[in-house]
């Protein structure tokens, strides 16, 4: 189940993190490099906020793949699990293909009731290792998206797991099953992991020339969005809440903030 926070909880939120002060600027991302992978939690998780940036760095010529942790098949309250995963999955492939992104992994681990543990490390380490990537982008994993709203268990198990998959990934003796058995090599060429709409975010993307994109991205995930029975809901005026705010910080029209953490030491 994805529960994320409506537009003006999360608005709310946002305005609660920085209570009387103007948020600080945000510093733009380093966009040089070739190959990114996106571990998230759910199918829609990466449109919700995320896939204008998408937009922007394949239309760059960069190569950027997604990793649906789960399939988000416990997010539609009246459709069951065996049938919505299929049409989340659906959904999730065609919300990719529009920001420039062919390739779409799913872990198919269950959705709502995902552990933090050794087991989804292996599994995400396994896909690190697959696609060897030099930046690694996940989602939110603190405790609140800012302020008083709290952020939804699969996420916060999802990007702490990301975090330490990427270092497990580098090292030959763990889980070594997928590099003796497998095929898989030891992969410890990522350089960063970006956390996406992180409270703590010191960074950000201007997606002003992508915003259209991410706004049809997220109009792909349909039958999510109509099941989760939100009145008047409009995917442009939702990421809108979010993008102009964080535009501002960088200066532009649109933007999406991201919470930069180096991998090794003196990053
Ligand atoms: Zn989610």
């Amino acid at each position: 189940m994805t529960t994320h926070a409506s537009a003006a909880e999360r608005r709310a939120g946002q305005a609660g993190a920085v209570t009387d002060q103007l948020p600080p600027p945000l510093t733009p991302v380093d966009e040089d490099w070739a190959r990114a992978l996106c571990v998230v939690a759910h199918p829609d998780d990466m449109e919700f906020g995320g896939a204008a940036a998408v937009a922007r760095w394949t239309g760059q010529g960069k190569t950027v793949v997604y990793c649906m942790v789960t399939s988000g098949e416990a997010g539609i309250d009246g459709l069951d699990p065996e049938r919505a995963r299929a049409v989340r999955e659906a959904e999730q492939v065609e919300s990719a293909r529009i920001v420039g992104v062919p390739v779409v992994d799913f872990l198919r681990l269950p959705d709502g009731v995902l552990e933090y543990g050794v087991e989804l490390r292996r599994a995400i380490a396994g896909v690190v290792r697959r696609h060897r990537p030099e930046i690694v982008i996940t989602g939110n994993f603190h405790d609140t998206w800012g302020g008083r709203n709290l952020n939804q268990s699969d996420h916060i198990a999802t990007g702490r797991a990301t975090l330490d998959a990427v270092r497990d990934a580098g090292n030959r003796w763990v889980f070594r099953e997928q590099v003796e058995q497998d095929g898989l090599e030891p992969w410890g060429g990522v350089r960063a992991v970006w956390a996406l709409g992180s409270p703590l975010s010191t960074h950000g993307v201007d997606t002003t020339a992508t915003f259209a994109d991410g706004v049809e991205s997220l109009r792909a995930h349909q039958a999510y969005i109509d099941g989760l029975g939100w009145e008047n809901f409009d995917a442009e005026e939702f990421l809108e809440g979010m993008s102009r705010p964080t535009g501002n910080r960088l200066g532009v029209a649109h933007g999406v903030a991201l919470e930069v953490i180096p991998m090794g030491w003196g990053g």
